[in-house]
Protein backbone atom coordinates (compact mmCIF):
# COMPACT_ATOMS: atom_id res chain seq x y z
CA UNK A 1 0.00 0.00 0.00
CA UNK A 2 1.46 3.18 -0.89
CA UNK A 3 2.10 5.55 2.09
CA UNK A 4 2.08 9.10 1.85
CA UNK A 5 2.37 11.91 4.32
CA UNK A 6 -0.75 14.16 4.78
CA UNK A 7 0.76 17.32 5.94
CA UNK A 8 -2.06 19.07 7.52
CA UNK A 9 -4.20 17.69 10.42
CA UNK A 10 -7.37 19.58 9.03
CA UNK A 11 -9.83 16.82 10.32
CA UNK A 12 -9.20 17.38 13.71
CA UNK A 13 -12.03 16.72 15.87
CA UNK A 14 -14.22 15.51 13.17
CA UNK A 15 -15.80 11.91 13.11
CA UNK A 16 -16.32 10.10 9.67
CA UNK A 17 -18.12 7.21 8.90
CA UNK A 18 -16.65 5.02 6.02
CA UNK A 19 -18.79 2.43 4.67
CA UNK A 20 -17.19 -0.73 3.41
CA UNK A 21 -13.89 0.29 4.71
CA UNK A 22 -12.35 -3.54 4.97
CA UNK A 23 -10.67 -3.52 2.18
CA UNK A 24 -10.05 -1.65 -1.19
CA UNK A 25 -10.90 2.02 -0.99
CA UNK A 26 -12.57 1.96 1.27
CA UNK A 27 -9.88 1.11 3.30
CA UNK A 28 -7.84 3.59 1.35
CA UNK A 29 -10.17 6.99 2.12
CA UNK A 30 -10.15 5.48 5.71
CA UNK A 31 -6.50 5.54 6.40
CA UNK A 32 -6.32 9.09 5.04
CA UNK A 33 -9.24 10.59 6.75
CA UNK A 34 -7.47 9.15 9.67
CA UNK A 35 -4.22 10.94 8.95
CA UNK A 36 -5.81 14.33 8.28
CA UNK A 37 -7.03 14.02 11.80
CA UNK A 38 -10.28 12.53 11.79
CA UNK A 39 -11.83 9.96 13.93
CA UNK A 40 -12.61 7.18 11.66
CA UNK A 41 -15.53 4.23 11.99
CA UNK A 42 -14.68 1.47 9.72
CA UNK A 43 -17.88 -0.19 8.59
CA UNK A 44 -17.96 -3.36 7.46
CA UNK A 45 -20.39 -6.79 6.96
CA UNK A 46 -18.73 -9.93 6.78
CA UNK A 47 -14.68 -9.01 7.12
CA UNK A 48 -14.41 -8.23 10.95
CA UNK A 49 -10.21 -9.53 10.75
CA UNK A 50 -9.95 -7.16 7.76
CA UNK A 51 -11.78 -4.10 9.57
CA UNK A 52 -9.51 -4.53 12.66
CA UNK A 53 -6.74 -4.80 10.78
CA UNK A 54 -7.87 -1.65 8.71
CA UNK A 55 -8.41 0.37 12.81
CA UNK A 56 -4.56 -1.40 13.78
CA UNK A 57 -3.02 0.32 11.12
CA UNK A 58 -4.76 3.81 11.73
CA UNK A 59 -4.23 3.51 15.70
CA UNK A 60 0.03 2.75 14.16
CA UNK A 61 0.06 5.96 12.14
CA UNK A 62 -1.07 7.82 15.56
CA UNK A 63 -4.63 7.86 14.35
CA UNK A 64 -7.92 7.08 16.04
CA UNK A 65 -10.36 4.28 14.48
CA UNK A 66 -12.42 1.90 15.45
CA UNK A 67 -14.22 -0.94 13.33
CA UNK A 68 -18.22 -0.75 13.45
CA UNK A 69 -20.40 -4.20 11.75
CA UNK A 70 -23.35 -2.75 10.18
CA UNK A 71 -24.38 -4.16 6.89
CA UNK A 72 -25.65 -0.91 4.97
CA UNK A 73 -28.68 -2.91 2.93
CA UNK A 74 -30.50 -3.28 6.17
CA UNK A 75 -32.33 -0.24 7.29
CA UNK A 76 -32.85 -0.82 10.89
CA UNK A 77 -29.06 -2.27 11.10
CA UNK A 78 -27.70 1.53 9.77
CA UNK A 79 -30.04 3.13 11.97
CA UNK A 80 -28.96 1.57 15.20
CA UNK A 81 -25.65 2.28 13.70
CA UNK A 82 -26.00 6.11 14.00
CA UNK A 83 -27.80 5.79 17.69
CA UNK A 84 -24.69 4.27 18.55
CA UNK A 85 -21.96 6.32 16.77
CA UNK A 86 -24.15 9.40 18.50
CA UNK A 87 -24.64 7.61 21.74
CA UNK A 88 -20.16 7.07 21.76
CA UNK A 89 -19.01 10.48 19.56
CA UNK A 90 -22.16 13.04 20.22
CA UNK A 91 -21.46 14.10 16.62
CA UNK A 92 -20.69 12.50 13.46
CA UNK A 93 -19.28 14.96 10.79
CA UNK A 94 -18.64 12.96 7.22
CA UNK A 95 -20.32 10.08 5.80
CA UNK A 96 -18.57 8.84 3.07
CA UNK A 97 -21.09 6.20 1.16
CA UNK A 98 -18.05 3.05 -0.37
CA UNK A 99 -19.77 -0.10 0.32
CA UNK A 100 -20.18 -1.66 -2.50
CA UNK A 101 -21.00 -5.18 -4.78
CA UNK A 102 -21.26 -6.43 -7.89
CA UNK A 103 -22.97 -9.22 -9.86
CA UNK A 104 -22.10 -8.98 -13.51
CA UNK A 105 -24.34 -10.51 -15.61
CA UNK A 106 -25.59 -9.96 -19.06
CA UNK A 107 -29.42 -8.51 -19.06
CA UNK A 108 -31.00 -11.74 -20.61
CA UNK A 109 -29.30 -13.73 -17.81
CA UNK A 110 -29.35 -11.72 -15.16
CA UNK A 111 -31.72 -13.13 -12.17
CA UNK A 112 -33.44 -11.24 -9.36
CA UNK A 113 -31.37 -11.85 -6.86
CA UNK A 114 -28.46 -10.60 -8.59
CA UNK A 115 -30.81 -7.22 -9.00
CA UNK A 116 -31.93 -6.85 -5.71
CA UNK A 117 -28.61 -7.48 -3.77
CA UNK A 118 -26.50 -4.81 -6.05
CA UNK A 119 -29.20 -2.38 -5.97
CA UNK A 120 -29.76 -3.31 -1.99
CA UNK A 121 -26.53 -2.51 -1.36
CA UNK A 122 -25.25 0.18 -3.52
CA UNK A 123 -28.08 2.13 -3.80
CA UNK A 124 -30.43 1.65 -0.80
CA UNK A 125 -27.35 1.46 1.04
CA UNK A 126 -26.53 4.82 0.91
CA UNK A 127 -29.97 6.03 1.43
CA UNK A 128 -30.16 4.48 4.28
CA UNK A 129 -27.30 6.05 6.11
CA UNK A 130 -27.91 9.46 4.84
CA UNK A 131 -31.89 8.95 6.11
CA UNK A 132 -30.51 8.45 9.42
CA UNK A 133 -27.38 10.44 9.94
CA UNK A 134 -28.78 13.46 7.97
CA UNK A 135 -30.75 14.46 11.32
CA UNK A 136 -28.04 14.24 12.82
CA UNK A 137 -26.27 16.71 10.32
CA UNK A 138 -29.20 19.15 10.31
CA UNK A 139 -29.02 19.40 14.39
CA UNK A 140 -25.41 20.21 13.59
CA UNK A 141 -25.83 22.94 11.16
CA UNK A 142 -23.57 20.71 8.62
CA UNK A 143 -22.32 17.44 7.45
CA UNK A 144 -20.22 16.29 4.53
CA UNK A 145 -21.56 13.60 2.39
CA UNK A 146 -19.43 11.72 -0.25
CA UNK A 147 -20.97 9.04 -2.66
CA UNK A 148 -18.47 6.45 -4.38
CA UNK A 149 -20.10 6.19 -7.68
CA UNK A 150 -18.66 4.96 -10.76
CA UNK A 151 -17.79 5.79 -14.52
CA UNK A 152 -20.63 2.88 -14.88
CA UNK A 153 -23.18 4.80 -13.57
CA UNK A 154 -22.47 7.87 -16.10
CA UNK A 155 -21.82 5.78 -18.98
CA UNK A 156 -23.63 2.68 -18.65
CA UNK A 157 -21.46 -0.78 -18.77
CA UNK A 158 -22.64 -3.99 -20.94
CA UNK A 159 -23.02 -7.01 -18.85
CA UNK A 160 -23.45 -4.07 -16.05
CA UNK A 161 -26.93 -3.48 -15.68
CA UNK A 162 -27.45 -3.76 -11.92
CA UNK A 163 -24.54 -1.96 -11.28
CA UNK A 164 -24.82 0.90 -13.54
CA UNK A 165 -28.40 1.51 -12.19
CA UNK A 166 -27.01 1.65 -8.31
CA UNK A 167 -24.32 4.15 -9.39
CA UNK A 168 -26.68 6.37 -11.41
CA UNK A 169 -29.21 5.92 -8.59
CA UNK A 170 -26.37 7.23 -6.52
CA UNK A 171 -25.47 10.20 -8.69
CA UNK A 172 -29.41 10.98 -8.68
CA UNK A 173 -29.73 10.59 -4.79
CA UNK A 174 -26.38 13.22 -4.66
CA UNK A 175 -28.08 15.88 -6.52
CA UNK A 176 -31.59 15.52 -4.63
CA UNK A 177 -30.21 15.35 -0.83
CA UNK A 178 -27.59 18.22 -1.78
CA UNK A 179 -30.20 20.59 -3.04
CA UNK A 180 -32.27 19.89 0.37
CA UNK A 181 -29.54 20.44 2.40
CA UNK A 182 -26.99 22.65 0.97
CA UNK A 183 -28.84 25.79 3.02
CA UNK A 184 -28.34 23.90 5.84
CA UNK A 185 -24.21 23.53 5.85
CA UNK A 186 -24.25 20.28 4.56
CA UNK A 187 -22.44 19.30 1.42
CA UNK A 188 -23.05 16.11 -0.94
CA UNK A 189 -21.09 14.80 -3.50
CA UNK A 190 -19.86 11.76 -5.69
CA UNK A 191 -16.96 10.16 -6.63
CA UNK A 192 -16.63 8.23 -9.90
CA UNK A 193 -14.13 5.69 -9.86
CA UNK A 194 -12.99 4.53 -13.49
CA UNK A 195 -11.54 1.30 -13.56
CA UNK A 196 -8.94 0.72 -9.59
CA UNK A 197 -7.12 -1.64 -9.12
CA UNK A 198 -9.04 -3.47 -5.78
CA UNK A 199 -10.08 -7.12 -5.00
CA UNK A 200 -13.43 -5.94 -6.95
CA UNK A 201 -11.12 -5.74 -10.48
CA UNK A 202 -9.11 -8.67 -9.97
CA UNK A 203 -12.14 -10.38 -9.73
CA UNK A 204 -12.40 -9.84 -13.47
CA UNK A 205 -11.33 -12.08 -15.82
CA UNK A 206 -7.67 -11.14 -17.98
CA UNK A 207 -9.30 -10.43 -21.00
CA UNK A 208 -11.71 -7.93 -19.71
CA UNK A 209 -9.37 -6.52 -17.58
CA UNK A 210 -7.22 -5.89 -20.71
CA UNK A 211 -10.49 -4.54 -22.74
CA UNK A 212 -10.80 -2.21 -19.96
CA UNK A 213 -7.01 -0.95 -19.36
CA UNK A 214 -6.93 -0.40 -23.34
CA UNK A 215 -9.76 2.25 -22.47
CA UNK A 216 -8.60 3.88 -20.58
CA UNK A 217 -6.59 7.03 -21.70
CA UNK A 218 -4.07 7.32 -19.30
CA UNK A 219 -3.29 4.06 -20.02
CA UNK A 220 -3.42 2.30 -16.83
CA UNK A 221 -5.31 1.06 -13.63
CA UNK A 222 -6.78 3.89 -10.89
CA UNK A 223 -4.90 3.20 -7.45
CA UNK A 224 -6.82 3.15 -4.19
CA UNK A 225 -5.13 6.18 -3.58
CA UNK A 226 -5.67 8.05 -6.35
CA UNK A 227 -9.61 7.93 -5.22
CA UNK A 228 -9.11 8.52 -1.57
CA UNK A 229 -7.02 11.68 -2.51
CA UNK A 230 -10.23 13.14 -4.17
CA UNK A 231 -12.22 12.30 -1.10
CA UNK A 232 -10.05 13.83 0.95
CA UNK A 233 -10.10 16.71 -0.56
CA UNK A 234 -14.21 16.91 -1.18
CA UNK A 235 -14.07 16.07 3.04
CA UNK A 236 -11.99 19.15 3.61
CA UNK A 237 -12.18 23.09 3.32
CA UNK A 238 -10.91 23.21 0.05
CA UNK A 239 -14.46 21.94 -1.01
CA UNK A 240 -16.58 24.70 0.79
CA UNK A 241 -18.18 25.43 -1.40
CA UNK A 242 -18.85 22.55 -3.72
CA UNK A 243 -21.76 20.26 -3.36
CA UNK A 244 -23.97 18.53 -5.83
CA UNK A 245 -21.59 17.55 -8.18
CA UNK A 246 -20.07 14.22 -9.54
CA UNK A 247 -16.08 13.86 -10.22
CA UNK A 248 -14.77 11.01 -12.36
CA UNK A 249 -11.08 9.91 -11.46
CA UNK A 250 -10.65 7.34 -14.28
CA UNK A 251 -7.75 8.35 -16.10
CA UNK A 252 -9.62 10.24 -18.60
CA UNK A 253 -12.13 7.01 -19.51
CA UNK A 254 -14.69 9.70 -19.67
CA UNK A 255 -13.46 12.68 -21.66
CA UNK A 256 -16.20 13.37 -23.89
P1 LIG B 1 -14.10 -4.23 -2.63
O1 LIG B 1 -12.62 -4.35 -2.57
O2 LIG B 1 -14.90 -5.37 -3.13
O3 LIG B 1 -14.63 -3.84 -1.15
C1 LIG B 1 -16.00 -3.70 -0.94
C2 LIG B 1 -16.23 -3.25 0.50
O4 LIG B 1 -17.65 -3.12 0.67
C3 LIG B 1 -15.74 -4.25 1.52
O5 LIG B 1 -15.14 -3.54 2.58
C4 LIG B 1 -17.02 -4.93 1.99
O6 LIG B 1 -16.94 -5.29 3.37
C5 LIG B 1 -18.02 -3.80 1.86
N1 LIG B 1 -19.41 -4.25 1.77
C6 LIG B 1 -19.99 -5.01 0.81
N2 LIG B 1 -21.28 -5.21 1.12
C7 LIG B 1 -21.53 -4.54 2.28
C8 LIG B 1 -22.68 -4.35 3.09
N3 LIG B 1 -23.85 -4.89 2.76
N4 LIG B 1 -22.57 -3.60 4.22
C9 LIG B 1 -21.38 -3.04 4.56
N5 LIG B 1 -20.25 -3.19 3.83
C10 LIG B 1 -20.33 -3.92 2.70
O7 LIG B 1 -14.56 -2.96 -3.48
P2 LIG B 1 -13.74 -1.68 -4.03
O8 LIG B 1 -13.23 -2.01 -5.36
O9 LIG B 1 -12.83 -1.15 -2.97
O10 LIG B 1 -14.96 -0.67 -4.26
C11 LIG B 1 -15.39 0.24 -3.27
C12 LIG B 1 -16.49 1.11 -3.86
O11 LIG B 1 -16.00 1.76 -5.03
C13 LIG B 1 -17.71 0.30 -4.30
O12 LIG B 1 -18.87 1.06 -4.07
C14 LIG B 1 -17.49 0.14 -5.79
O13 LIG B 1 -18.70 -0.04 -6.49
C15 LIG B 1 -16.84 1.47 -6.12
N6 LIG B 1 -16.06 1.46 -7.35
C16 LIG B 1 -15.01 0.61 -7.50
C17 LIG B 1 -14.30 0.61 -8.69
C18 LIG B 1 -13.11 -0.28 -8.93
O14 LIG B 1 -12.60 -0.27 -10.06
N7 LIG B 1 -12.63 -1.02 -7.94
C19 LIG B 1 -14.69 1.47 -9.73
C20 LIG B 1 -15.78 2.31 -9.54
C21 LIG B 1 -16.45 2.29 -8.34
P3 LIG B 1 -17.17 -6.81 3.93
O15 LIG B 1 -16.21 -7.71 3.23
O16 LIG B 1 -16.93 -6.66 5.38
O17 LIG B 1 -18.59 -7.13 3.59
Amino acid sequence: MEEETVSTKELEGRVALVTGASRGIGRAVAQRLARMGATVLVNYNGSLDRAMEVVQEIQEAGGRGEAICCDVSDYGACGRMAEEIIKKYAHVDILVNNAGVTRDNLILRMSEEEYDKVLDTNLKGAFNTIRHLSRYFLKQRGGNIINISSVSGVTGNAGQANYSASKAGLIGLTKSVARELAGKGVRVNAVAPGFIETEMTQALPEKAREAAVASIPAGRMGTVEDVARLVAFLAGKGADYITGQVICVDGGMTCA
